[in-house]
């Protein structure tokens, strides 16, 4: 049922008060958590602007402040799916200090963007991992998880948002096609995602990650394939896990931890692009 307040204003205000207070709590449950981030951004800018500057120069030498600086960027992408039922459990996870993980960006089934954390900021998505000769990921990249239980495909509006979001960051940040990974990539033998569903291939079409041409390839005889998984920025220390991580980003449709012919042929063109 509709009703007026006019007329009678101070009977009613403390129902609407109230009702205000319920909406306020009904249309954003991350209310607590949002305050939290602020509070948490609130202590790192606090940080920055201290002066004489407490970092690892102790005790320090002569404080001079230079005039010309600004924020460190990303310089990498690191796709994951998030193996969880539902982008809300996702969330939920990220907004749990307990749980100790984020992301910057989660994109739900009908291609939701949910924007988490400021990109300049250091998300904990990656873990233990390695790529080339970058061994806290975490601190250069930016981390995109797709709400997927681990086994389904991915949906188009969900790639569409990707897309989106990809071209995004690869202007603002300047980052190079190369250095659009995957998780599985940087921590072979622990992680698998993004699941062998993952549209890498067209990712790449689009600039995003690079792909190979075996048309008129020659492999020398003594080409070695561990050495390409490793300049390609494989962490080839169990060799069998990075052989596993290469073929779901790559191969797909093999799920063994052999290189054949065909990976010979691909492991020979793809070295020549990450050279
Ligand atoms: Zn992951």
């Amino acid at each position: 049922m509709l009703f007026s307040f006019s007329g009678y204003p101070g009977k009613y205000w403390p129902h609407l008060l109230l009702i205000c207070i319920t909406c306020a709590c009904v249309s954003n449950p991350y209310r607590k958590s949002n305050k939290m981030y602020r509070r948490q951004a609130k202590i790192l800018a606090k940080q920055l602007r201290s002066f004489p500057m407490p970092d690892s120069m102790q005790p320090p030498a002569y404080n001079v402040g230079s005039t010309n600086f600004n924020l460190r960027k990303p310089n990498f992408v690191v796709i994951h799916h998030t193996a969880q039922n539902s982008c809300e459990q996702t969330l939920k996870t990220f907004t749990t200090p307990q749980k100790q993980v984020s992301a910057h960006y989660v994109i739900c089934k009908d291609g939701t963007i949910h924007h988490m954390l400021n990109d300049y900021l250091r998300a904990w998505h990656g873990g233990a991992g390695k790529w080339g000769n970058s061994t806290d990921i975490n601190s250069n990249s930016i981390g995109i998880e797709i709400d997927n239980n681990g086994f389904e495909t991915f949906t188009d509006a969900q790639v569409t948002s990707l897309l989106r979001l990809l071209a995004s960051l690869k202007k603002q940040y300047s980052i190079p096609a190369a250095n659009f990974i995957g998780h599985a990539d940087i921590a072979p033998g622990r992680k698998v995602d993004p699941n062998r569903n993952f549209p890498w291939q067209q990712l790449a079409t689009d600039g995003f990650g690079l792909w190979y041409d075996t048309t008129n390839v020659q492999v020398p005889d003594n080409f070695n394939p561990m050495q390409a998984l490793r300049i390609i920025g494989y962490n080839i220390q169990d060799s069998a896990s990075a052989i596993y991580s290469f073929k779901l980003h790559f191969i797909q449709t093999d799920s063994s931890k052999m290189i054949t012919d065909t990976d010979r042929k691909i492991l020979f063109d793809l070295m020549k692009r990450y050279q």
